[in-house]
């Protein structure tokens, strides 16, 4: 094999190093094993098998679900200088004749084609006969009726195995549960496949709930502390992304909708604007997502509940999948979750399949009501043990604090008994608040005796100790009745025997709020320069745009952060910079140099000493020279270019001495046995102090 993995993994895609399991996967493909490999999406599962695809000599077939992630992914590939096609029915006669030909003749080390499209007329046969080194079956839980997304495309896909014994076949998935794992073994011939789960912590991901009150105001507020951010928010309906999309328009935000209910060319163009951050906001159903790659999507909401555990992560996912830090915000409320209840309820599923929607509805309630760390019960979910609390979601940050709510509550539970059960929310609260709105003074129900005796609270604090009170079935609530509030045994009890009711402390909104500010801080300790990263992105959209690609195939936002605080000033320190590879340097290497050098020079406060030093060094400054300029000592300068050149800068120690100088010194260092870095006092002394000691450092950094 030409490469090793760790020279693939820093030629074509500009990484120092793995992350967990990275490396074993691609050892055991490597190895001929069939491999099964489950990662969160955004871990980096793609690496797992184009690593591989580099170090094999024939083709790689990798089966992908969606025409969008293939091109997408090709794109990202070729971008970094790696021949890579795909296929799929979609494509022209010519455009597919010109993609077959590079597979004969051997051009290409990916290719990525649908599962139609690998089934269709006679292709099978003809592609199985090529040199096919590897085959990669991303997206792979679509072969199980388990798993959330299946295709019956896929479950042909067995006869791969069986026309290519000899070919390793790696399935891929970011769905975890046990079934489904299983079945994509079975239905893929691959039993003895080695399995690889990976943690499915997304540390990067700050987790957040909210009550699901005043949701648009609440949005907007979170959109202003993210002005300049892509983020997608999830809304249950088609109506609901339209309805959110214009609201957020009116404030002035620039967001758009997405939905199957749209034209193929409407979806293609608002994917397509959002890619490249002409959008910055979309509001869409689940119907969004499954086929981007985007990887600079900064924050995900999820405007009503999703359906279970693995949705949810699966879309919040799509934040931060370049590993910077990345926020989440799901709104929740009793209504939503028995909305979801309906759904199910109302389904054409089995009763068995039912009561499965059912209880994985429940454990993202309990996600949603937590008060220990969200983290802890997302990870569980994924059967992960985890040792301690995350730092990085709501409760960690701001835990809740209870008191003995059980006066409250019986309030609450007395107005509802002295109305007969007919009231809903708003009314009792109104009613508990001594409110004089002219449907209650209607109704009378100024006269109960509980009317009034919960003034000492706010309304939005009532609202909230009722949805808790809800949550935990000490009411119930009539859907067909309007939503009146009833009673049950466990409000008898409340009521009549005192049983004590625990509620946690009503907080607003500013206080619960995760710290955006101090978490992000926390998380990247760096000088990264904000002012140069907007340099930097600016650059890189022009860049973008240019070339008619999304700006994350550029460079991702990792990569300009790291930029941004490394501010290399040549190739090699471009080079040092994480996902610049080879080919990227080429394409764009040169341009961004000019954009920090300009920075540097326009900022010279910002760099470190280091850098300044350089900077003057590159106008081709003497050493006297630039300790002038920097009041610091030639001594200090030297040290300077010392660490400067360790670091990979090529310096020419030649511009500060003369030849025949140099000669002189290092005739004396040598007969003294003296060389680079020991002390050279006996030069100095020997030579009679003609020349100091930097003089005589010099002479000897080219010996
Ligand atoms: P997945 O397919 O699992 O959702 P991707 O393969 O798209 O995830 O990877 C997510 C992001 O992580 C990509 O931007 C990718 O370039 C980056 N990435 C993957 N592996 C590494 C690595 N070893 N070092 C740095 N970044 C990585
Ligand atoms: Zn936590």
């Amino acid at each position: 094999m030409p490469f090793n993995k760790e020279q693939v993994l820093k030629q074509y895609f500009g990484y120092d190093s793995f992350r967990p399991l990275q490396a074993e996967i691609i050892d055991g493909i490597v190895a001929g094993h069939d491999c099964m490999v489950l990662m969160p999406t955004g871990g980096g599962k793609s690496l797992c098998f184009q690593v591989p695809a580099l170090m094999f000599s024939g083709l790689s077939l990798v089966i992908s679900p969606l025409i969008a992630l293939m091109h997408d992914q090709v794109q990202a590939l070729q971008a970094n200088g790696i021949p890579a096609a795909y296929l799929n029915s979609s494509m022209g006669g010519a455009e597919q004749s010109l993609v077959e030909r590079k597979c004969r003749q051997g051009e290409l080390k990916l290719l990525y084609v649908s599962p139609e499209k690998l089934f269709s007329q006679g292709f099978f046969d003809w592609i199985t006969r090529l040199p096919i080194s590897m085959i990669a079956v991303d997206e792979s839980h679509c072969v199980s009726v388990w798993g959330h997304d299946f295709r019956p495309e896929y479950t042909q896909l067995h006869q791969l195995k069986r026309a290519l014994p000899h070919v390793p076949v790696v399935a891929l998935t970011a769905t975890a549960d046990k079934i489904t794992r299983k079945d994509i073994l079975a239905q893929l011939g691959i039993p003895d496949a080695q399995i690889y789960i990976s943690s499915f912590d997304r540390p990067n991901l700050s987790l957040s709930v909210q009550a699901g009150r005043n949701r648009m105001k609440a949005i907007h507020r979170f959109i202003q502390e993210h002005p300049t951010q892509a983020g997608i928010i999830y809304c249950l309906s088609r109506n609901n992304t339209e309805q959110v999309a214009s609201s957020l328009v009116k404030l002035g935000i620039n967001a758009k909708f997405y939905h199957a209910g749209m034209s193929a060319k409407d979806r293609a163009e608002v994917q397509e604007q959002f890619l490249r951050d002409d959008i910055q906001v979309i509001c869409a159903t689940i119907a969004f997502g499954m086929g981007i790659d985007k990887s600079n999507v900064r924050w995900v909401i999820h405007y009503s509940l999703p359906a279970n555990i693995e949705s949810f992560y699966q879309e919040i996912g799509r934040a931060g999948r370049d590993g910077v830090a990345a926020d989440t915000l799901l709104f929740y409320s009793y209504n939503d979750l028995l909305v979801r209840k309906d759904m199910i309820v109302q389904s054409e599923l089995s009763q068995d399949l039912k009561e499965l929607q059912l209880a994985k509805l429940e454990r993202l309630k309990q996600y949603a009501e937590a008060e220990i760390c969200r983290r802890r019960i997302l990870l569980s979910y994924f059967n992960e043990e985890v040792t301690h609390d995350c730092g990085n979601c709501d409760v960690c940050q701001n835990p809740p604090r209870r008191f003995d709510g059980t006066i409250v509550a019986q309030k609450a539970l007395s107005a509802i008994a002295r109305t007969q059960q007919k009231v809903a929310m708003g009314m009792l609260i109104d009613i508990l608040r001594g409110a004089h709105t002219r449907k209650l003074m209607e109704l009378r129900y100024d006269q109960l005796k509980t009317f009034g005796v919960g003034k000492d609270l706010r309304y939005e604090e009532w609202a909230e100790y009722i949805q808790q009170m809800l949550n935990s079935g000490i009411i119930d609530i009539a859907y067909d009745e309007q939503h009146a509030f009833k009673l049950n045994a466990t409000s008898m009890a409340v009521l009549k025997e005192g049983r004590k009711v625990p509620l946690v402390q009503f907080r607003p909104f500013e206080e619960r709020a995760i710290k955006q500010e101090s978490n992000t801080k926390e998380k990247s300790p760096t000088n990264t320069d904000d002012t140069l990263l907007g340099l930097l992105k600016a650059h890189r959209k022009k860049m973008a745009d240019a070339k008619d690609i999304p700006a994350f195939v550029v460079f991702s936002d990792a990569t300009l952060n790291d930029m941004a605080t490394k501010k290399p000033l040549n190739q090699f320190q471009m080079l040092q910079v994480q996902g610049v590879s080879e080919n990227k340097f080429s394409q764009y290497g040169l341009s961004f140099l000019q954009v920090i050098n300009d920075f540097i020079k326009q900022n010279p406060k910002n760099v470190n000493t280091y850098q300044a030093t350089h900077l003057l060094y590159a106008e081709g400054l003497s050493l006297s020279a630039i300790a002038q300029q920097r009041g610091l000592s030639a001594d200090t300068i030297f040290t300077h270019l010392v660490k400067l050149e360790e670091g990979g800068l090529a310096i020419d120690w030649q511009r500060f001495i003369s030849n025949s100088d140099a000669q002189a010194i290092r005739l004396v260092a040598n007969s003294l046995g003296i060389t680079k870095g020991q002390p050279v006092k006996p030069i100095f002394e020997a030579l009679g102090g003609k020349y100091d000691y930097t003089t005589i450092r010099i002479a000897l950094m080219k010996a």
